[in-house]
């Protein structure tokens, strides 16, 4: 493989006896000196032997071999990609916050505690909600939480025959897992041609048996469910319990409130709506709400507020019990009240309408040269079904990979499930209409050189440092480690 010096890893880099870096002698030996024989290792550990300026250089050429919000683009549908503004990082890295130790008696955290406080009457009034608890550390830890609160709502009237969870299969993926690890049974409930849930076939699996129903709006295609104050009631009078799957709400802020719809418990993923960028593994937000009468089933620790103003850590062992360490990613947790504060009422209020417009401004944009497999206005995301003509064999795939030679992320591909060249794109309301319009253009010219250079797609990417990683083998026989490379 010939690659350029800064591609290679820092270990291909390595000269033996190089040095960037000296310790002071002496004391690191007093050090060593006091620890049990049986743990110090017989061998110095194989580190990269490299001068200073090789491994600056290494490290800043290996941040831009990846793509970001910040270095372009990213219409990664289901992700919610957004800008989030610099200034909610910078008070989340306030040393007055890194430094705190959860431990700390409660007294000296007051503070802390009215942010958690704050963000939990926030979250509850914008999901419709009595409550909120902010410990789960992601979208999928907040489903398999909000499945926990619904089993113990049954259990706590004895109610042992609810053993299924009903899920759409246009669900994200997280739906069916998060209710088989609460101990569930899924059965599927089939879509309508225009993506919506078919709300005969989920009233013919509701019965006696039904624990919950799980649900997405605007769901995983894009589409505004209609029918969720008719499916509340049909689920309601089936002594089942309705879970709203909140990582869409972006386009819902203020508009449209989950409690209102009729929903009992839902989650909401802050690493996407909230201002922390989704991905890159963490670190995530998925706090879960339940409605009036479920606050007792919500996980503890649980921050509450005094009438004489003081704040407090429920810990009472009446729930759930704790599904997180501590109580949840603090730094997640300031950004998203740092963000709502900032947007106030009337921007929280424009996200929803703008994620809209630009989701439908570019979908029309390009529905002549792609398949629009589900008619009619969409909301925040759009799903293409491949491009419009199949006679170019060009793939969803290749599109995708044609996309970053361009200078853009690719769109999520193969996903939903309900179409077989899926190509789903959410603009989200931080871009500009100049950088949609490129996005547009780029779309377009792939459409029109997958008739007049068909190869040239096909074989796309071609300028980025790796093209076509065979993901099977990556993902069986993984090499994580330089030693693996060498095997
Ligand atoms: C992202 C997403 C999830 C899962 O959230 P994670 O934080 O990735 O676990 C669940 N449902 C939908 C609709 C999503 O878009």
């Amino acid at each position: 493989m010939n690659r350029k010096l800064y591609d290679k890893l820092i270990f291909e880099l390595s000269k033996p006896g190089r040095c960037g870096y000296s310790l002071p002698h002496g004391d690191n030996d007093d050090t060593l000196a006091q620890l049990p024989a049986g743990l110090l290792r017989l061998d110095a550990p194989a580190l990269p032997e490299v001068d200073e300026p090789t491994v600056v250089r290494h490290y800043n050429n290996q941040s831009t071999n990846n793509f970001g919000v910040d270095t372009g683009f990213y219409p990664l549908g289901s992700c919610t990609m957004k800008y989030n503004p610099k200034i909610n990082e910078l008070l989340a890295s306030d040393s007055t916050l890194t430094a705190l130790h959860p431990q700390q008696p409660v007294e000296t955290v007051q503070g802390v505690l009215e942010v958690y406080w704050n963000l939990q009457r926030a979250l509850s009034e914008i999901g419709g909600m009595a409550d909120f608890s902010l410990n789960p550390f992601a979208g999928a830890h907040g489903e398999l939480t909000g499945m926990l609160v619904i089993r113990a709502y049954h259990e706590s009237r004895n109610d042992s025959a609810r053993r299924r969870v009903i899920i759409p299969n246009s669900a994200h993926g997280t739906n069916p897992a998060s209710a088989t690890i609460a101990g569930y049974d899924v059965v599927e409930v089939q879509s309508l041609a225009d993506g919506t849930v078919d709300v005969e076939d989920l009233k013919s699996k509701l019965d006696e048996t039904v624990a919950a129903v799980m649900m997405t709006n605007p769901n995983t295609a894009g589409m505004f469910e209609k029918n969720i104050p008719e499916i509340a009631s049909m689920v309601h009078a089936a002594g089942a319990l309705l879970y709203y799957d909140g990582a869409n709400l972006n386009p819902m802020l203020g508009i449209v409130r989950p409690g209102d719809m009729g929903f009992d418990v839902m989650h909401i993923n802050l690493h996407k709506t909230f201002s922390t960028p989704h991905g890159g593994g963490g670190p995530g937000s998925g706090p879960v709400g339940v409605r009036a009468g479920l606050e007792q089933f919500l996980p503890r620790p649980h921050v509450v507020k005094a009438a004489d103003g003081s704040f407090s850590i429920n810990c009472d062992d009446c729930s759930l019990g704790r599904v997180s360490s501590w109580m949840g990613n603090f730094s997640v947790i300031v950004k998203a009240l740092a963000y709502i504060m900032t947007m106030g009422n009337d921007g929280l209020c424009q996200v929803g309408p703008l994620a809209t417009l630009n989701a439908n401004y570019v979908m029309n944009a390009l529905n002549d040269l792609y398949k629009q497999p589900v008619a009619g206005p969409c909301k925040h995301e759009f799903v293409f079904d491949g491009l419009a003509d199949k006679s170019t064999g060009v793939t969803t795939l290749n599109v995708a990979k044609r996309l970053l030679d361009l200078g853009f992320h690719a769109p999520t591909i193969y996903f939903p499930l309900l179409f077989h060249e899926s190509l789903m794109v959410e603009p989200t309301e931080t871009e500009s209409i100049e950088t949609l319009d490129n996005f547009i253009a780029a779309m377009r010219q792939i459409a029109i050189e997958a008739h007049e250079t068909p190869e040239l797609v096909k074989s796309a990417p071609h300028d980025t440092p790796m093209a076509h990683p065979d993901e099977t083998e990556a993902a069986m026989n993984p090499r994580l480690t330089y030693s693996d490379l060498c095997k």
